[in-house]
C-alpha cells in the first residue's frame, strides 16, 4: 500500500527543499561547542558525509556566533555544501543583529517560542529575529519543545480549561498548548511579513503517543512544512525504538517533511548514528533509498559459527562506506538489495528475491556457498576466501548494472527475479 503524503508548503533551505513534493529530508545536529570552529566543522562534515542533508548547530553565545561564518567557509573549502541551521534560544535577537556574518552564513534559523522572553519583550525579540530572516532571505523553524513551552501560554490555557464545564485532562491541555504555541508564532511571523513558504514548524515531545497525537492535529490544522522528531529520545536501542515507533506511524500517514532522530550517543559513540538511523527508517519504510540494504537472517541453531554474521556486517559496512564514492558514479545503486543468509533453509529463496545474494553453509551442511544474481544461481563459493570473493562479485555487479548506460540490462535482470514465486521465510 502506498503512502499518501500530506501536501505542505515547500520551504527552500539553501538548495534543500522541505515539504511540497520533495522527499523527506534527513537532518542532524552537532554536539560540539560552536565556538570551537574546528571541531564543529569536523563534526558537521562527518554528519554530511554520513548523509545528513541539513546540519543544525548551537548558536548560544557571542563566541559561537562569531565562528559561524568561519565554519561555513571551512565546510565550503572541504567541498561540503550542507546548509547550516542556527539553533537560537534566549539571545537569538541579539546574536542575529550583532553578528551579521552569522545571520548571513546560516541557511535557516530555529526559533524556540518558549525561550524568547516574556510579555512585550517576547514580541520585540521575536520580531527582531523574523526581521533578520527577512533581511537575509532565510526561512525559520518555529521549534516548540514541551521542555521549554511558553509558560505564560500554558498558564493561560490551563486557566481557561479550569473554567470549562467539562475540563480536559492536563496532558491534553499541554498538547494543545504546544500546537497553539507553534501556530500562533507562525501566524505572528507571517504578520511580520515572513511568507508561509519560509516557515517550518515542529512541536516535539518525548512520549511516543503524545507525539503522534500532537502531529496529527498539527497536520490537520495547517499546511506549513513539518519537522518531525521525538525529543530526548534517549540512548541506544531505546532511543532508536522510541523514535521509530513514533515517526513510523506519522510517516505512514504522510505526516513529516523532514526528520531528526535525537539519539543520545553512547560514551565514545558516533554522532553520525542518528543519521544512519533516520536513513534506515525512511528506507525500510520504502520512502527513500540511501544505500544498498542487506537482508540477513537472524541465525539459529544451524549457524553455530559467526561466519555469516561477520560477512553480513562486513558487506553492510562496506556498502554504506562505498556510497559517498558510488553516488555519482552508479546512479540507482542505493536501491540494490543484497542478501546474506545463514543456511540453505531460507538462504536460496531470500537470495533470489535480492539483486544479489549468498547462502552460507549452516552446521552439518556441505561447506559451500551458492551465490544468486538476479534470481539465478551463478557460482558456488568455497574455501577460506568466501567473504572476499563475494564482495568482489557484488562490486562487479554494481559496475555492470549501475554504470551509466547499464540501465536496460538491470531492468531485464529485475524482471526475471520478480517472476520468482515467493517462498515462506524464517
Ligand atoms: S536461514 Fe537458516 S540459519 Fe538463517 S535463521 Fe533460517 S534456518 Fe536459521
Amino acid at each position: 500500500m502506498g503512502i499518501v503524503r500530506r501536501i505542505s508548503r515547500q520551504v527552500m533551505v539553501g538548495r534543500i527543499a522541505i515539504g511540497g513534493d520533495a522527499p523527506v529530508v534527513v537532518q542532524s545536529m552537532t554536539n560540539t561547542d560552536t565556538a570551537d570552529a574546528e571541531s564543529t566543522t569536523r563534526q558537521a562534515f562527518e554528519l554530511w558525509r554520513a548523509g545528513s542533508e541539513l546540519v543544525r548547530i548551537t548558536v548560544d553565545t557571542p563566541a559561537a556566533a562569531a565562528q559561524v561564518a568561519r565554519i561555513r567557509g571551512q565546510l565550503d573549502e572541504l567541498g561540503c555544501d550542507v546548509p547550516l541551521v542556527g539553533d537560537f534560544h534566549y539571545n537569538g535577537h541579539k546574536l542575529l543583529t550583532q553578528y551579521p556574518d552569522c545571520a548571513q552564513a546560516l541557511a535557516k534559523y530555529r526559533i524556540n517560542p518558549g525561550n524568547v522572553g516574556k510579555g512585550a519583550k517576547r514580541d520585540d525579540r521575536f520580531a527582531t529575529m523574523i526581521e533578520a530572516a527577512l533581511k537575509y532571505g532565510k526561512p525559520v523553524r518555529i521549534g516548540v519543545n514541551w521542555g521549554s513551552l511558553d509558560p505564560e501560554l500554558l498558564a493561560r490555557m490551563m486557566d481557561e480549561n479550569g473554567r470549562r464545564q467539562n475540563p480536559q485532562d492536563a496532558d491534553a491541555v499541554l498538547r494543545e498548548a504546544l500546537i497553539v504555541s507553534g501556530l500562533e508564532s507562525a501566524a505572528q511571523a507571517e504578520s511580520l511579513g515572513l511568507p508561509a513558504e519560509r516557515i517550518v514548524i515542529s512541536c516535539k515531545v518525548s512520549g511516543v503517543q503524545d507525539l503522534i497525537l500532537v502531529y496529527r492535529e498539527l497536520a490537520r490544522r495547517c499546511d506549513y512544512a513539518l519537522h518531525l522528531g521525538l525529543t530526548e529520545a534517549g540512548m541506544g536501542t531505546k532511543g532508536i525504538v522510541a523514535s521509530t515507533a513514533a515517526m513510523a506511524v506519522l510517516l505512514q500517514e504522510g505526516i513529516g517533511d523532514t526528520i531528526r532522530v535525537s539519539l543520545t550517543p553512547d560514551p565514545g559513540g558516533e554522532r553520525t548514528r542518528e543519521v544512519t538511523v533516520a536513513q534506515e527508517l525512511l528506507q525500510t519504510m520504502g520512502l527513500r533509498s540511501f544505500a544498498p540494504m542487506v537482508a540477513a537472517c537472524p541465525g539459529c541453531g544451524r549457524t553455530t559459527s559467526t561466519v555469516f554474521q561477520t560477512l553480513a556486517d562486513r558487506i553492510q559496512t562496506w556498502l554504506r562506506d562505498s556510497m559517498p564514492g558510488w553516488k555519482g558514479r552508479y546512479p540507482g545503486v542505493e536501491e540494490m538489495k543484497v542478501a546474506v543468509m545463514g543456511c540453505v533453509v531460507n538462504g536460496p529463496g531470500e537470495s533470489k528475491h535480492a539483486d544479489i545474494g549468498i547462502s552460507l553453509p549452516g552446521a552439518n551442511e556441505v561447506p559451500v556457498a551458492p551465490v544468486y544474481v538476479d534470481g539465478e544461481k551463478t557460482v558456488t563459493l568455497k574455501g577460506g576466501r568466501i567473504a572476499e570473493e563475494f564482495q568482489a562479485i557484488v562490486e562487479s555487479y554494481v559496475k555492470d548494472n549501475y554504470s551509466p548506460g547499464a540501465k536496460r540490462r538491470r531492468e531485464r535482470g529485475r524482471k526475471s527475479h520478480q517472476a520468482i514465486p515467493i517462498k515462506a521465510s524464517t
